[in-house]
């Protein structure tokens, strides 16, 4: 589990923020910050199982944290919402995502400019208020 520092540091985050620091948000939130791809709530009410904590507890604190701005929430395509903590301020420009067709594994890559300064795009594109998703097969699904 979390060290003390690393806990005092997320309790910071989210009291920033305006909201209660109870254990199961912040173990929310540090499980999110631990993950290096988005986790649907199925995937963290089950790695937070060992806990008492009930899924509709878990799915509160997911949106809470969404609307606070601490974490991120995606829908690649297959209705799913997946969440993910927002690292850095650079961080707020949402990255795009790689989907499996075969397995539906997703997982961040790095950002990537959308080279549509000049060009015919919606505003929403040049503002990058978009989502991109890339489609194809994963490494273990090639
Ligand atoms: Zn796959
Ligand atoms: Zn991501």
């Amino acid at each position: 589990m979390a060290s003390r520092q690393n806990l005092d540091e997320l309790r910071g985050m989210v009291r920033a923020k305006g909201l209660r620091a109870t254990p199961s948000r912040l173990a929310v939130l540090e499980l999110l910050r631990a993950s290096d791809a988005p986790m649907s709530h199925g995937d963290v009410a089950d790695r937070l199982a060992s806990q008492a904590w009930d899924r509709a507890t878990i799915y509160r604190n997911l949106t809470d944290l969404a609307e606070a701005g601490l974490v991120r929430r995606t829908d690649v395509g297959d209705h799913v919402w997946r969440f993910e903590a927002l690292k850095d301020e650079h961080e707020a420009a949402a990255h795009p995502h790689f989907v499996c067709t075969e397995c539906g594994v997703v997982e961040c890559l790095p950002e990537i400019e959308l080279a549509v300064r000049r060009a015919k795009a919606p505003r929403a594109v040049k503002q990058r208020q978009v989502e991109v998703h890339v489609r194809g097969l994963c490494d273990a699904c090639l």
